[in-house]
């Protein structure tokens, strides 16, 4: 049986990885120190005998018995809440920890994929981004924590492949969504539902003519799955086209609750907030044969469901 760690595994997109590789028949290590992933998550997975799971900070020396044939690093705090709350520990996890890693990687002669991010173009310049643009980043506004330390993780990535050897693998995440976000980490998606359903106003950044291209978390999975087995050993872009402004996409949501008193409310921009965001996926597309699948209405529609059950319950 192939063998495979996660780390972030009980997050949001690493516990949608793990149900992934537990349905391909592979054995699933999750690790996780909890920081912001849960055990609900995850805890359907227990009673499998190919699934395991170790509670352990991979910022810290990282030890597995036994061998390993795939790692997939997705441990990090990852909105901008919480890199404010928790910067050190950010930057941690996207250094030390990826170091971490990638030598058990080479002790183990693992493949490693490591989740890197649309926040390394920063507040781009050119549109859609591309794989080969190189970002615009305020190395020390708030985001910067997140920015740099998985612009670092690139580069040690990359260091590792040509230097070792190693076989690497580079996912950069745009926006995703779906079940398992939490209720208060302060991303749009989470917040406008959150708030849709307790009948509150919805709270848009600045102007709302921001935008961002959501992907719904099925179809990340299944790219990252697809870019693992290819033989594609430079950063790829995952995400969904399908660009909106967040007014739009709090209209959007306003319209699925069918609650005609919500309204929106104008708050301030956060500094450093990307203007605009939407993947370049020619690449995906022609190595990977990968698109999105999943339609941005029935996606949200899917995800307000899980929403409703965690707000009857928080
Ligand atoms: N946003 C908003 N209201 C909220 C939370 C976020 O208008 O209550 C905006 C935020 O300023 C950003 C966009 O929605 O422009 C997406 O934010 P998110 O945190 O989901 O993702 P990121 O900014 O990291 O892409």
């Amino acid at each position: 049986m192939k063998r495979v760690l996660i780390t972030g595994g009980a997050g949001f997109i690493g516990s949608h990885l793990c149900d992934k590789f537990v349905k391909e028949g592979y054995e699933v290590i999750a690790m996780d120190n909890l920081l912001t992933g849960s055990l609900e998550n995850i805890e359907h997975l227990f009673p499998l005998r190919n699934f395991e799971f170790h509670h352990h900070d991979v910022s810290k020396f990282v030890h597995v018995a036994g061998h390993l044939d795939y790692i997939l690093h997705f441990a990090s705090p990852a909105s901008p809440i919480d890199y404010l709350k928790m910067p050190i520990q950010t930057l941690k996890v996207g250094s030390l920890g990826t170091h971490n890693l990638l030598g058990l990687a080479k002790e183990k002669k693992a493949r490693i994929l490591v989740a890197s991010t649309s926040e390394i173009y920063g507040d781009p310049l050119i549109h859609p981004q591309n794989e080969e643009y190189w970002g615009n980043v305020n190395t020390i506004g708030p985001r910067g924590v997140y920015d740099e330390a998985k612009r670092f993780q690139e580069a040690i990535t990359m260091a590792y492949q040509t230097f070792h050897g190693l076989e690497t693998r580079i996912v950069r995440i745009f926006n995703t969504y779906g079940s398992r976000m939490r209720l208060n980490d302060g991303r749009a998606l989470p917040a406008f539902m959150g708030q849709a359903l307790r009948g509150e106003d919805i709270t848009v950044f600045g102007d709302g003519s921001q935008t961002r291209s959501f992907c719904f978390v099925d179809d990340l999975v299944e790219g990252i799955y697809r870019l693992l087995l290819s033989d594609y050993k430079l950063p790829m872009n995952i995400g969904n086209p399908s660009e909106i402004t967040i007014k739009q996409f709090a209209e959007e949501i306003i319209a699925l609750s069918g609650d005609k008193n919500l309204k929106i409310i104008y708050n301030p921009l956060p500094q450093d907030d990307p203007k605009q965001r939407c993947p370049d996926i020619t690449k995906a597309k022609e190595i990977l044969g990968w698109q999105p699948k999943v339609d941005r209405l029935d996606g949200i529609r899917r995800t307000y469901e899980y929403f409703k059950k965690k707000v009857k319950t928080s």
